[in-house]
């Protein structure tokens, strides 16, 4: 069905009537030639709004700013809420932190919304069938980029999932599915392997489907899902998954689309929302007048039905669906015997612009206007009763090398309570008791200490416990207590317990 939009009509302000503010930034590489190309195209079919330029990016960056964008920036986005941007490029080397990252977290753009549409025959892919939208979870899981490194060996990254993220981002895209006529949403998630965090993740995917029985709904573990979305893509329709499937499974999706070059994507939120190409700076294109602003616009496009423009969107993106079916190609999607012309990125530009007004007559033509009235307000988190929470035990990470007997022997010297050493595991995998020779250990161990069975466990016990530790030598890096919430535990077993 063609929609690139991320939630419809949210004003009911009629285009003509109001100049919406938008923050833009032109960004770097490629980005100043499409984000010009862009707004050209989205003026000329009568979008009203009032850019106001920020800079952000690369010179952000070199000037000192870590973050990759000024105070000032800031304040735009705060007050217009509305952000479209061009790709920036990261420089290389540390201290550097992604501003995509900090921009979504910062403004809670917890939804990542990616059409992924196939347009054959006049853009090559091997799947002409291919109409599907990513729905990412924009703000969680491994991105926290909280990381630590613990012992000579070993580094970690804390994937953090939490309920209300969860129940967000499935609200958001059953409410998007519903609002634009598809039909099923598929949900991707790792649980056989990851039962609390990516758990949690299915379970509310399974809640939230129960209040829209009107959608189809299925779940795939991601690695056979990510086999069966590159094989028939057009088996899919609405997709929700966490952050880091979503942020590589979209790419895929786009690029077997037809190019990553033609991907939109939105960022939504409460309290604001983000519209970009999915595609970086390209900078070996940079200043070449060869790249394709079709990301970019098409995400332009995505904005102008989010602020209650449908019409001037609709306008825009059938005279971009006609320019690609009359064969007018960027170099990135030309085929000889395809395409009818080659054009660079000003010249499709106003190849667009000449056929506002028209719509495709071979590929599907979008109705913006239709939506109108079907807005839905962006989902927030229902409150929930806190559950009992007992404290069972604490897992231990300690920084050894020798014999995990030896180990053993150690901490059990410091027990002082009515609790015991459960287990030491390698990497999750139990070495000790009856660990197998074969398992190659690092110099990281997790010693479960839990309750005895109807004893307490509490706090000063722990207390205890790490002085007994430290007078003993024991190297310990990082404790983690043991929790049963309502009586169900709040910690997975270790692999062979
Ligand atoms: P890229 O997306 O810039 O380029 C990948 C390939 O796709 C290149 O061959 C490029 O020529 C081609 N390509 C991309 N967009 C195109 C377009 N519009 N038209 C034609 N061809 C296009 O990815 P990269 O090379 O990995 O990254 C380059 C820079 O972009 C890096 O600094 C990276 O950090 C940054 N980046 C920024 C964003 C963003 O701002 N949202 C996203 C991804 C990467």
């Amino acid at each position: 069905m063609n929609d690139m939009s991320s939630s419809p009509s949210l004003t009911t302000t009629p285009a003509d009537q109001l100049l919406v503010p938008i923050t833009v930034a032109y960004g770097d590489g490629i980005g100043p030639e499409i984000m010009t190309a862009s707004l050209r195209v989205l003026m000329a079919a009568g979008a009203a709004i009032a850019p106001e330029v920020i800079d952000i990016g690369e010179q952000v960056y070199l000037a000192g700013n870590s973050a990759g964008i000024s105070t000032d920036a800031w304040d735009s986005l705060r007050r217009t809420k509305v952000f479209y941007k061009a790709p920036i490029t990261t420089p290389q080397g540390g201290g550097y932190k992604s501003l995509n990252v900090t921009v979504r977290k910062s403004l809670g753009l917890y939804a990542n919304v990616r059409p992924c549409v196939s347009y054959a025959p006049f853009i090559q892919t091997k799947h002409p069938q291919m109409d599907l939208v990513i729905v990412r979870e924009n703000e969680e899981d491994l991105y926290a980029g909280i990381e630590h490194r613990q012992t000579d060996d070993v580094y970690q990254c804390l994937k953090l999932v939490s309920r209300p993220g969860c129940e967000k981002i499935n609200r958001y895209a059953f409410e998007y599915a519903r609002a634009y006529g598809r039909q099923k949403v598929t949900c991707f998630t790792k649980d056989n392997i990851m039962k609390l965090t990516d758990g949690l993740f299915h379970k509310v995917f399974d809640e939230v489907a129960a209040d829209y029985a009107d959608i189809e709904t299925d779940h795939w573990i991601i690695d056979i899902g990510a086999a069966k979305l590159a094989d028939t893509p057009e088996q899919f329709d609405v997709l929700v998954m966490p952050n880091l499937y979503g942020d590589v499974l979209s790419d895929v999706a786009a690029q077997i689309a037809g190019s990553v070059g033609l991907a939109p994507s939105a960022n939504i939120g409460e309290h604001g929302a983000m519209f970009e190409a999915i595609h970086g700076s390209a900078p070996r294109r940079a200043g070449q007048d060869s790249a394709n602003p079709s990301g970019l616009l098409l995400a332009g496009v995505m904005m102008l039905v989010h602020i209650g423009q449908p019409k001037v969107a609709e306008r825009v993106h059938n005279a971009w669906l006609k320019t690609i079916e009359d064969g007018v190609h960027t170099d990135d999607i030309f085929v000889a015997g395809v395409s009818k012309e080659k054009v660079g990125t000003a010249a499709f530009a106003d190849a667009v612009i000449a056929r506002l007004g028209q719509k495709p007559t071979q590929l599907s033509a979008v109705h913006y206007a239709a939506t109108t009235g079907q807005s839905f307000a962006i989902p927030t988190a229902s409150p929930r009763t806190p559950a009992v929470k007992d404290l069972v035990g604490i897992d231990i990470f300690v920084h050894a090398t020798g014999a995990v007997e030896d180990l053993a022997a150690q901490l059990q010297q410091a027990i002082g309570g009515s609790y015991d050493l459960a287990m030491i595991t390698n990497r999750g995998v139990k070495v000790w008791p009856n660990g197998l020779p074969e398992t190659f250990c690092t110099d990281h161990w997790r010693c479960r200490f839990l309750a005895q069975p109807d004893k307490q466990f509490n706090k000063a016990m722990i207390v205890e416990l790490l002085r007994n530790l430290t007078q003993l030598g024991v190297d310990f890096v990082k404790t983690e207590q043991l929790y049963t919430f309502d009586g169900e535990p709040g910690f997975s077993l270790g692999q062979g317990q």
